[in-house]
C-alpha cells in the first residue's frame, strides 16, 4: 500500500514509513507524557538524538521509518525499565490520539452530528472502520477489523511499534492506549477494556488488540 517509491535498506530489504506528521504525533505524545528531558533521553538511547528538537514537519510525505517507531518504544524500556516502559508507553499512545485528531480528525469524519447521534455500536463500529481506514490509506501499517458478539478485534499485519523486535510477550502497548483513547473519544467518554492477545514479536502473524464492546461501567 506504499504511495513512495519502493525504499530498500542496506541489507535490500524492503523498508516502511509512517508519514511525517504521524511520527510527529508519536514525538508530540511522548514528549507529553516523559517531558522534555526525558523524550530526549528516550531519543539518546534510541539512536535518534537527530530528532532532538527537531520533530519531522506537518505533511504527508512517507519519510518516518517503522524501525525509528519501533526504536523509541525500545527506547522507552531501556530508560524507564519493562514495567515502567509499559505504563509509560500505555499513556504515550492515549496523548498520541489528541495530536492525532488534531492532524487527522478531518480524514476520520467522526466530528459530525450525524455520528454523535449514533447508538453506541454503531459508533464503535463505525469509529474502528475509520481508524483502520485512516492507517491503511496513510501509512503502510496494515490493519483489518473483525468483530463477534464480545469484541472488536483489530489485527496489525504490518505493525511499526515491533518492527524487528523479539519479545516474549505482546509489547505494542502505545497501540493498547491510542485504541483505548480513541474508544473513550468515540463513545463520547466510556471506559472499554483493551488488551494485546498476539504479537509479531512473539513469533504471532500478527498483533491483535482486543477491544470489548461493552464498556467498563
Ligand atoms: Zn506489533
Amino acid at each position: 500500500m506504499g504511495k513512495h517509491t519502493e525504499v530498500l535498506n542496506n541489507s535490500g530489504k524492503k523498508q516502511y514509513f509512517y508519514p511525517n506528521r504521524m511520527g510527529r504525533v508519536v514525538l508530540l505524545g511522548m514528549e507529553e507524557i516523559l517531558g522534555h528531558g526525558g523524550i530526549n533521553a528516550v531519543l539518546n538511547l534510541a539512536d535518534l538524538s537527530v530528532y532532538i528538537n527537531d520533530y519531522p514537519p506537518y505533511n504527508q510525505d512517507l519519510k518516518f521509518p517503522f524501525t525509528h517507531i519501533s526504536h523509541l518504544q525500545a527506547g522507552l524500556e531501556s530508560a524507564y525499565g519493562p514495567r515502567a516502559g509499559r505504563g509509560l508507553a500505555l499513556r504515550v499512545g492515549r496523548a498520541c490520539l489528541k495530536y492525532g485528531l488534531r492532524e487527522f480528525g478531518s480524514e476520520l469524519g467522526l466530528t459530525d452530528l450525524a455520528f454523535r447521534l449514533m447508538p453506541l455500536q454503531t459508533k464503535l463500529t463505525t469509529g474502528s472502520e475509520a481508524f483502520a481506514a485512516l492507517f491503511n490509506n496513510y501509512t503502510d501499517q496494515q490493519v483489518s477489523l473483525e468483530r463477534d458478539e464480545k469484541y472488536i478485534i483489530w489485527h496489525i499485519q504490518r505493525c511499526p511499534l515491533c518492527w524487528e523486535r523479539q519479545a516474549d510477550g505482546p509489547c505494542c502497548h502505545l497501540a493498547v492506549g491510542l485504541l483505548q483513547e480513541a474508544l473513550f473519544w468515540v463513545s463520547g467518554g466510556k471506559y472499554f477494556e483493551v488488551e494485546e492477545k498476539k504479537c509479531i514479536a512473539c513469533g504471532d502473524s500478527a498483533c491483535t488488540i482486543l477491544m470489548n464492546r461493552t464498556p467498563m461501567s
